[in-house]
């Protein structure tokens, strides 16, 4: 087992393609569909990476990152966001509420873990 990854998204089909390629490439994934879920799994997996979706129903992404690093627990987990929102704006957005960085939706299955494996060595430091 390479490493352990809370995948937060409330889109089935991501959450399949997503959690496949992980499981495949030797990662354990904990799967959360909604923003609350998802700090609940947090805390009670502490992982060693979150992937986030930011569109969310009851609790967007952004509010998912925020709640997450006010837990001393949290901070130095690297969060990265899944999103199709990957616009300048958008991404200043991700980056403020405390996520890593951000993997584009689609995903390119073929690139998916090199940028996976990047995030986890580069950790929560944001060198873009
Ligand atoms: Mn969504």
């Amino acid at each position: 087992m390479k490493g352990r990854i809370l995948y937060i998204e409330d889109n089935e089909q991501n959450l399949y393609l997503i959690t496949y390629l992980l499981e495949k490439n030797g990662y354990e994934v904990f799967q959360a569909c909604d923003g609350p879920e998802g700090v609940e799994a947090a805390v009670l997996h502490k992982p060693d990476m979150i992937l986030l979706d930011i569109q969310l129903s009851s609790m967007d992404g952004h509010a998912v990152a925020r709640a997450l690093r006010t837990n001393p627990d949290m901070i130095l987990i690297p969060i990265v966001a899944v999103t199709s929102y990957a616009m300048v704006g958008d991404r200043d957005k991700t980056i403020s509420a405390g996520c890593s960085g951000i993997i584009e939706k689609p995903i390119n299955p073929d690139t998916f873990m090199a940028q996976i494996e990047e995030y986890l060595l580069r950790g929560v430091t944001l060198t873009e």
